[in-house]
């Protein structure tokens, strides 16, 4: 791979390293640690995974956070019920209710559960409140995702004002919040989706392209204008050996992987966009470790403002 490799596990951790001083002073001044509660409704084994590695970095990093489970059939109104209950707790600062939420609770159960989490205490960004200071350019609490992909542009000396970006999806959770971000620093923003017409030719006029789709492999070549820097958020569980020997190698680090586990999470971005793009933040190794990082700093950044 000729392009350099933005490394997101590096700069996660320089982040938790910057966070562990502001979560000491915070435990002094008040007495308690600042808290995040996590709600996973059912038993999604994707989900139990990022849930179970944000309770460790939390506790590694000093924090209380603490695991609220409710069954997969569990009624909307129980899970709105402990939404309530956190939003009144006084040592939980932030909330995060792991997305997604069972298709039996109903098309609209999310928004209606982001929607009751107390604005202050909503780390993922996703309250209406702070979407809107977002849009303004004041958000305090901005989605963990796009938050993370700026500090790696930035720490990693990536250019973005004046720069071209593009942004292959238009999540509530990732694409959306991540365009904003990108038009706040100064860049050129063009927001792509599943309607886009002739996607490869406008993704090639990115200096910096963001693919957020959930499509393995989807970004090929033609997609990148050589020399882009290219940020993979995209995470795809593909357990389809011929697609696996399609991309990686025999021999490869990550056909290992998938012989020893059988499965083999990818990115949206084809291993081919190596040769082409400037600067790669692969998957994995790349976002996963950030939004993480991202979650640790907007949970003390909401108990600080919660101190007043
Ligand atoms: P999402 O809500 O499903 O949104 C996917 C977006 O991709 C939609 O806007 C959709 O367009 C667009 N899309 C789908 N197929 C497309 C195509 N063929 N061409 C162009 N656009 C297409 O997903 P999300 O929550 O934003 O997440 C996106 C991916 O990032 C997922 O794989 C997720 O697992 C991953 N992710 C990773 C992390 C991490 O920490 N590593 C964090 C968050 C998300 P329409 O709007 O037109 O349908």
């Amino acid at each position: 791979m000729a392009a350099r490799v933005l490394d997101g596990t590096a700069v996660a951790q320089q982040i938790r390293g910057e966070v562990a001083p502001a979560v000491r002073a915070f435990t002094g001044r008040a007495g308690r640690p600042p808290g995040l509660g996590i709600v996973l409704v059912g038993d999604d084994p994707a989900s139990e995974i990022y849930v179970r590695n944000k309770l460790k970095s939390a506790a590694d990093a000093g924090l209380r956070a603490d695991l609220h489970r409710l069954p997969a059939a569990a009624p909307l109104d129980d899970l709105l019920g402990l939404v309530e209950q956190l939003n009144r707790s006084e040592p939980h600062d932030g909330i995060l209710v792991q997305s997604p939420l069972p298709a039996a609770m109903g098309a609209d159960a999310e928004r209606r559960v982001f929607d009751a989490i107390r604005a202050d205490k909503d780390v993922d960004g996703l309250h209406p409140l702070n979407v809107g200071l977002l849009v303004q350019n004041r958000a305090a609490l901005a989605s963990c995702t796009p938050s993370g992909i700026i500090e790696l542009l930035e720490r990693s000396q990536v250019a973005i004002a004046g720069a071209r970006a593009v942004v292959i999806g238009r999540s509530d959770i990732v694409g959306k919040p991540m365009a904003l971000l990108l038009l706040h620093r100064h860049a050129t923003v063009t927001i792509c989706h599943s309607r886009t017409a002739d996607l490869p030719a406008v993704a090639r006029t990115a200096d910096i392209l963001v693919s957020a789709i959930g499509r393995a492999a989807f970004v090929t070549r033609d997609f990148i204008k050589p020399g882009a820097a290219v940020v993979d958020v995209g995470t795809t569980q593909v357990t389809d050996r011929a697609v696996v020997e399609r991309l990686f190698a025999a021999g490869s680090k990550r056909r290992d992987a998938f012989e020893k586990r059988g499965a083999l999470v990818v990115g949206d971005v084809h291993p081919e966009v190596g040769e082409v793009a400037g600067a790669l933040s692969p998957v994995p190794g790349g976002v996963g470790p950030l939004t993480i990082a991202m979650l640790l700093k907007n949970t003390v950044a909401a108990a600080v403002a919660r101190a007043g």
